[in-house]
């Protein structure tokens, strides 16, 4: 598949119905989360893989059509309902637990791809307990943060290694009130981490 193709399916996908701004509900969208799953397919990273806060399933869906073995774990049972229709919608086979990435025991992951939190909303960022527990299940992490993350991300993953930091274009479209324009585009940065 290319990866134009993958985008287009991607594009299909119901997004959260009613997002939750303290759980930061954001949909990746299509076009980044083909970029991210093109670039783990490249280095050979797509074998057993989980998405970790799954939302309405758009990485883990997309990893299956790239030929993984995908598992999506999401706290909320609405998106997950969502992620379910959405995986059955592309004839995506994916697992989906219902669970707390805080308290996740999985086994046979080989690589966490995830579009965590960023923190942004509560002082005791999201993010640290997503990266945490990508590094106690799986060898290799993709994982996406606000630009300029890269001293955090380096410092908390330690002893794990910062392999490389890509940079994405983020379309972020207005879906919270307090959002002003339409849609702004916006720079994330994708971590490829290994430990
Ligand atoms: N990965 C999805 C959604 C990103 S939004 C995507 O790329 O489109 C972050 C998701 O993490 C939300 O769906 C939120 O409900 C979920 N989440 C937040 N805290 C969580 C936790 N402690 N355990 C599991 N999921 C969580």
């Amino acid at each position: 598949m290319k990866k134009k193709q993958l985008e287009m399916l991607l594009e299909r996908l119901e997004g959260f119905s009613n997002p939750s701004f303290q759980k930061e509900q954001y949909a990746t969208p299509a076009t980044v989360a083909a970029e991210m799953l093109f670039l783990a397919a490249m280095r050979g990273d797509l074998g057993t893989v989980c998405d970790l806060g799954c939302g309405t399933g758009v990485l883990a869906i997309g990893a299956a059509l790239l030929g993984a073995r995908s598992i999506g774990v999401e706290i909320d049972g609405k998106a997950l309902a969502i992620a379910r229709r959405n995986a059955e919608k592309l004839g995506a086979d994916v697992d989906f637990i219902r669970a707390d990435v805080g308290s996740l025991a999985l086994k046979g992951i080989e690589t966490v791809i995830m579009n965590p939190p960023f923190g942004a909303q509560k002082a005791s960022s999201g993010d640290r307990a997503f990266l945490n527990s990508a590094r106690n299940i799986a060898r290799t992490i993709y994982s996406l943060h606000n630009q300029g993350s890269e001293g955090f991300v380096k410092s908390f993953m330690k002893p794990c290694i910062v392999q490389e930091i890509y940079r994405i274009p983020f379309p972020l479209k207005r879906c919270f009130d307090f959002h002003s324009q339409d849609t702004k585009v916006i720079g994330v940065e994708l971590y490829r981490i290994t430990c």
